[in-house]
């Protein structure tokens, strides 16, 4: 290993974002270790397509933790392992504190032990619950409405607590609707099961569902359907890769948001997805999904401005053709 080459270990590398993130780090030039329990985690995408050294298990295996930092010179962590269905959050509760709550803990833990001290971290608009006003600023009140949300921000929680105890920095990135894929077909979204709306609308699109079920259409939006920012993946694994330099260059604990600032109904995405997939795509409206705030829009101005970042993939339409692309060679 050469010391411009720093290690980050990233948790979770073989999900969706993380998988994106690890491509990002190769391409910025980091050496890159995988923690993943591969319960939703895809082995192929690690193996076949990025590469990387993968340990398969679980970040509330402490004793796997320790060994593996006294193992590696590892800079810093980046840390997306988490379960992150809202639905579910609200009928098993107990999986999500368990996992997103004590398995960050006891992976703090272990980088105190092990002496790492930079962190990068994973959280989400589902902190801030039902907005108050919009674009959701990052100062905004945080009252989550659903377990998920709660667990993510017990995480943000602790970090301003490890910071001033043990001094661990941390970038803790709040993600608006991660979507897209990745435009050379190497990675993509694929949930198993599938709860997300865009993937669920392509998968409809390619004929392996008989429709989309649109979650509560009496909504106070403009058409009674859900508003969401979708941001890019690549965009979001960019600004991971921003965060962790900053963290390497010295640089304090922050927050940031990470959106677009633009909002679309789901009615709105179905739309959108006909025109660029040019397929039938039937819905059925149904009763609003329990922990679905009405509208989750980001303001990400101090990512703009702090962390130099500029989305490239802004336009829904391009989100959408790009995870179209994937859907087709992975699932066509
Ligand atoms: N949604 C929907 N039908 C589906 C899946 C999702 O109407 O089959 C809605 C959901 O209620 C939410 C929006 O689409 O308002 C985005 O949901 P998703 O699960 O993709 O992301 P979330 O906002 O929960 O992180």
């Amino acid at each position: 290993m050469s010391q411009d080459k720093p290690t980050v270990l990233v948790t979770g590398g073989a999900g969706y974002i993380g998988s994106h993130a690890v491509l990002a780090l190769q391409q910025a030039g980091f050496e890159v270790i995988v923690l993943d329990n591969l319960v939703y985690g895809h082995r192929d995408l690690i193996e076949q397509v990025l590469q990387v050294k993968l340990v398969v298990g679980d970040t509330t295996d402490r004793p796997l933790l320790d060994q593996l930092f006294s193992s590696h010179s590892i800079a810093a962590v980046m840390h997306f392992a988490a379960f992150a269905y809202v639905g579910e959050s609200v009928t098993d509760p107990a999986k999500y504190y368990r996992n997103n709550v004590m398995g960050t803990l006891s992976l703090l833990e272990a980088m105190q032990a092990a002496d790492v001290k930079r962190f990068v971290f994973s959280s989400t608009c589902a902190t801030y619950g039902i907005p108050k006003s919009s674009p959701i600023p990052e100062d905004h009140p945080q009252h989550p409405i659903n377990p998920y949300g709660a667990s993510k921000l017990m995480v943000e929680r602790m970090l301003p607590d490890f910071d001033v105890a043990h001094g661990l920095k941390s970038v803790c990135f709040r993600y608006f609707n991660a979507a897209g894929a990745d435009p050379q077909g190497r990675l993509g979204e694929d949930h198993q099961p599938e709860t997300h709306l865009i993937p669920l609308v392509l998968q409809t699109a390619l004929g392996k569902r008989s429709h989309i079920s649109v979650f509560g259409t009496d909504y106070p939006t403009p058409d009674g359907t859900c508003v969401r920012d979708y941001i890019h993946v690549l965009d979001l694994a960019a600004a991971h890769v921003l965060g962790l330099q900053r963290l390497l260059d010295g640089g304090d604990s922050d927050i940031f948001n990470l959106g677009n600032g633009n909002g679309f109904s789901v009615k709105q995405v179905i739309e959108a997805a006909r025109r660029i997939t040019g397929r039938e795509i039937p819905v059925v409206e149904c009763d609003r999904r329990p922990g679905d705030p009405p509208a989750l829009v980001g303001s990400s101005d101090r990512a703009r401005t702090l962390l130099g970042w500029q989305p490239q993939y802004a336009d829904l339409d391009q989100i959408l053709t790009h995870a179209w692309h994937w859907h087709q060679q992975r699932h066509g």
